[in-house]
C-alpha cells in the first residue's frame, strides 16, 4: 500500500488519542482496494485518484468537525468570511505538533518497510483496535472539562431530574433521548397579563459560556455579582446562532429536536406572541446587520419575532465583524435605545437585542491603527458595557426585567475534539451559559445577592421565572420573594445539539452522540 500505510497509522493514532471515532469497516474496504492488483499504469492511477478522494472524505466523516452542511448554512457560506479569518482558522485545524508526528511517521515507515510487511500490520491494526477500549475519551465529553464554577463538581450534587437517564448503553440513551422529547413536547408556558408599566429586556450575547468566562478570569466580573438571580447551569441546547435565537423565541414550550426547529413552531411556542397578547409591544435591536447566517429570518420566520429592527445610526463602531461588516458598541446601541424609549413614552416593551461582539474572528481597532482579535479584551469590554446600561437602567427609576443570556460559548480553549472558536461539539463547555436576571425597580424580598441556581435550567425554566415575576409584579402586593420563585422552576435535564450531534448528561457524566448514531462518553 506503500504511503497509504502512514495515512491508516496516523488514523489509527488519531482514534486512539480520541480525536476522531475510526469507521472500522470503510478503513477496511479502502484498504483492499487498494491492495487490489491492477496491471494497468491507467487504472492505478485512477484508483489513486479516486482513493484520495475517499479517503479525505472518510477522515473528514470520522472527525468531529461540523457537517459540510452546517458549515455552510451556520457560517452564511464560508465566502462571507474575510481571508485573514479564514487563514487563521486553517492554523488552528492543522496544528503544528501533527505536522511534526505526521513527519516522524513517514521516516518511521520509511526504514522499517525493509525489513517488514508493513501493510500487513496495518490490516490487522484495522481489524483490531477499533473493538480495544479507547484508554481516551473523545469529543464533548473529555472536551468539556469541568461545567461547573469554581468549587462545585456538578456530578456529586446532581439530582436525578437532572440527568436524563442512570443508564449509558446506547439502546437506553436513545430511549431516554425519545422519552426526553416526548415530555417536553407536552410542556408549555402561558404569560399572564400585565396593564402595569414595565419592560422586558432580553440580552442575547454570542459567545459566552462560564468556560470562556473561566479560561480569560472573568467568572468574578461584577455584573455578574449584580443580576438578582445567576444561573450556574444554563443549557442553551444549541452551539450556534440561529439555533440558540429560534430556541429561545420558542422557549415557552418544552425542549425541541433540533431538527423540528425549522418547522412550523405551535403559537403558543412564540415567545414574541405570548408577550404581546400579555400586553407588551415586540422590539428588535441588534449591534450588527443581521445578515450573517440569515440571522434575521431565523428570527422572524422560525423565532417568530417579526418587528422591524429598531434604527442604530449614530452609534460608535467598535469593531469589524468575521465578515469584515461593521459591528456597533453595544454601550452606545442600548443606551441610544433607552433614550428614544423614554422619550417616546413607550411602556411594556419587550426588547430582544443581539450583540455579535464576542462572535470569533471579530476585530478590534488598536491603538496604532490596526485591527486585533483579542477575545479576552472584547469580553471585559462587553461586561462592562451591560454593567454600565443597568447603571443607567436603575438611575432612571424606571422599571424593567432584565435577562443577560448567551447564545452559546466561544469555545475559546480548544479541546479533543474541538477547534477552537467553532464549537462544533455541543458539550457543556460550549452550552453551560451565564444567564443573569435583574429587576430593575421593583420590590424584591431581600435575599444574598446574586442568587444562585446550581440546577439545571433551560428556556422553559427561565420563562416560567420571568411569568411569575410578571405576575407578582402584576399583582403589586409585597415584595417578590425570587427564592420561592426560582425553588419551583422547572428543570430540565442536560440534553444539547447541534446538526448531526447531541451531547446528554447521563449515568455519571457526558455522553456523546455521532452522525453516525454511536454514543460516545
Ligand atoms: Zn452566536
Amino acid at each position: 500500500m506503500g504511503l497509504w500505510n502512514v495515512y491508516f497509522v496516523c488514523k489509527l493514532m488519531l482514534h486512539h488519542a480520541g480525536a476522531i471515532v475510526l469507521q472500522p469497516w470503510m478503513n477496511l474496504c479502502l484498504a483492499l482496494a487498494l491492495l487490489l492488483p491492477l496491471r494497468s499504469p491507467a487504472w492505478r492511477y485512477a484508483r489513486q485518484s479516486v482513493a484520495i478522494a475517499a479517503a479525505a472524505a472518510l477522515l473528514y466523516h470520522e472527525s468531529f468537525l461540523p457537517p459540510w452542511r452546517s458549515l455552510f448554512s451556520e457560517a452564511g457560506a464560508l465566502s462571507g468570511f474575510s481571508l485573514d479569518y479564514l487563514a487563521e482558522l486553517f492554523t488552528r485545524i492543522v496544528d503544528a505538533r501533527l505536522a511534526l508526528w505526521l513527519f516522524a511517521l513517514v521516516a518511521a515507515y520509511l526504514v522499517l518497510r525493509r525489513w517488514l510487511r508493513v501493510s500487513a500490520f496495518v490490516l490487522l491494526a484495522l481489524v483490531i483496535v477499533p473493538v480495544l477500549p479507547s484508554p481516551r475519551s473523545g469529543g464533548a465529553a473529555s472536551a468539556a472539562g469541568s461545567p461547573s464554577l469554581a468549587g462545585a463538581t456538578p456530578d456529586t450534587m446532581i439530582n436525578d431530574g437532572e440527568r436524563l437517564t442512570a443508564a449509558t448503553s446506547d439502546a437506553e440513551l436513545n430511549r431516554a433521548v425519545e422519552r426526553f422529547f416526548a415530555e417536553e413536547a407536552r410542556r408549555t408556558l402561558l404569560f399572564p397579563r400585565v396593564t402595569r408599566d414595565i419592560d422586558l429586556i432580553l440580552i442575547h450575547v454570542c459567545s459566552l459560556a462560564w468556560d470562556d468566562l473561566r479560561a480569560i478570569g472573568e467568572e468574578h466580573h461584577p455584573l455578574l455579582g449584580r443580576f438578582d438571580i445567576l444561573y450556574t447551569h444554563f443549557n442553551s441546547a444549541a452551539s450556534y446562532s440561529g439555533p440558540a435565537a429560534i430556541r429561545l423565541l420558542r422557549g415557552t414550550c418544552g425542549q425541541t429536536p433540533h431538527d423540528a426547529l425549522y418547522d412550523a413552531a405551535a403559537p403558543d411556542c412564540r415567545l414574541m406572541d405570548q408577550l404581546q397578547q400579555a400586553g407588551f409591544r415586540p422590539q428588535l435591536l441588534m449591534n450588527h446587520d443581521g445578515h450573517y447566517g440569515h440571522f434575521r429570518e431565523d428570527l422572524e420566520r422560525r423565532g417568530g419575532l417579526e418587528a422591524a429592527p429598531q434604527p442604530t445610526t449614530g452609534a460608535r463602531i467598535a469593531m469589524q465583524g468575521f465578515d469584515g461588516a461593521p459591528i456597533a458598541e453595544d454601550y452606545d446601541v442600548l443606551q441610544r435605545w433607552w433614550q428614544h424609549h423614554v422619550a417616546a413614552k413607550e411602556t411594556r416593551v419587550a426588547l430582544y437585542y443581539n450583540t455579535i461582539s464576542l462572535h470569533d474572528g471579530n476585530r478590534l481597532a488598536d491603538a496604532a491603527g490596526g485591527w486585533r482579535r483579542n477575545y479576552p479584551r472584547r469580553a471585559h469590554k462587553l461586561l462592562d458595557d451591560i454593567d454600565h446600561f443597568l447603571s443607567d437602567l436603575e438611575a432612571s427609576h424606571a422599571r424593567a426585567v432584565v435577562v443577560f443570556i448567551p447564545e452559546h460559548g466561544a469555545a475559546f480553549h480548544a479541546g479533543p475534539g474541538q477547534i477552537a472558536g467553532l464549537r462544533q461539539v455541543p458539550g457543556p463547555n460550549v452550552t453551560d451559559v451565564p444567564v443573569g436576571v435583574r429587576l430593575v425597580g421593583l420590590q424584591v424580598t431581600p435575599a444574598p445577592r446574586p442568587l444562585r441556581v446550581d440546577t439545571s435550567i433551560s428556556y422553559l425554566g427561565l420563562n416560567q421565572l420571568l411569568a411569575s415575576v410578571m405576575a407578582a409584579a402584576e399583582s403589586g402586593r409585597g415584595n417578590i420573594d425570587l427564592a420561592q420563585l426560582v425553588a419551583h422552576q422547572h428543570v430540565t435535564p442536560f440534553v444539547a445539539e447541534n446538526d448531526g450531534l447531541m451531547v446528554v448528561r447521563a449515568g455519571d457524566g457526558y455522553y456523546t452522540r455521532g452522525p453516525d448514531g454511536h454514543w460516545s462518553r
